[in-house]
């Protein structure tokens, strides 16, 4: 049997919110296995992304824990976080993030500068990236000088620069147009395969979750197996 690349035990995660306790995750497990892709559906405000951030080291839960790779992201001191999200998890997110004073190039050579790869390997990742997803003929232009759906492929390049063993994209297609969103699910799909990573996808998206291997559902703050 192969071993879970992530593995989530018992995840709680409760938020203040003025007088009001809010548990956004009650108690959420799940393993996610090596070149899998995960669609996490559930209503808006369900735990899609409280989710998505705990399992990636961008927030601490309450309780319970996350392991990437047999190491314990949720026993990590904040430097090893800063390492995880550099090197081992790739991060997409709805509305892009891209830097919009940097050209499509110099946004994937981001990832590369802070892992300090040598100029001439980061120039030639980025060429391969840039070229996989689509956008070799675009490397010097800005984000408002792209579409939406360009610029997503710029982002997803960019998540993918340091070669991260897990993807995790939080509602990428939720700011697309149902055609763009078509082209950028079928993206993420054929880039699972060709890169062999592991990806967990949060997305109302039926096009997107059609295309998982496995569809989990969040409701009330706990997770279970749905129909795919
Ligand atoms: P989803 O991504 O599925 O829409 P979220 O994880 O963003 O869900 O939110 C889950 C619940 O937690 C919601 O009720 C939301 O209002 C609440 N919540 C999320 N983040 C915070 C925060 N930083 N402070 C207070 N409440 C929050
Ligand atoms: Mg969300």
């Amino acid at each position: 049997m192969t071993e879970p690349l992530v593995v989530v035990e018992g995840l709680r995660k409760t938020y203040q919110k003025g007088p009001k306790e809010v548990a956004a995750l009650k108690d959420v497990s799940f393993e996610a296995f090596p070149g899998e892709l995960i669609a996490i559906r559930g209503r808006s405000g369900s735990g899609k992304t409280t989710l998505l951030n705990l399992v990636g080291g961008l927030d601490r839960p309450d309780a319970g824990q996350v392991t990437i790779a047999g190491r314990s992201v949720t026993g990590m001191a904040e430097s090893g976080l800063v390492e995880l999200r550099r090197d081992v998890v790739g991060f997409v997110f709805q509305t892009f993030g891209l830097v919009p004073v940097l050209s499509a190039a110099e946004n994937v050579g981001v990832p590369l500068r802070l892992a300090k790869a040598a100029a001439q390997e980061r120039e030639e990742r980025i060429r391969v990236l840039l070229t996989l997803v689509g956008l070799a003929d675009h490397v010097n232009q800005r984000p408002y000088e792209l579409s939406g759906g360009q610029q997503q492929r710029v982002a997803i390049a960019r998540a993918l620069a340091n070669r991260p063993r897990v993807l995790i994209a939080d509602e990428p297609t939720g700011q697309l147009d149902s055609q763009t969103a078509r082209q950028i699910m079928e993206l993420i799909r054929a880039l699972v395969r060709s890169e062999g990573v592991t990806a967990v996808v949060a997305t109302h998206d039926l096009g997107l979750i059609a295309l998982a291997d496995r569809v989990l559902e969040l409701r009330d703050g706990l997770l279970e197996e749905a129909a795919s």
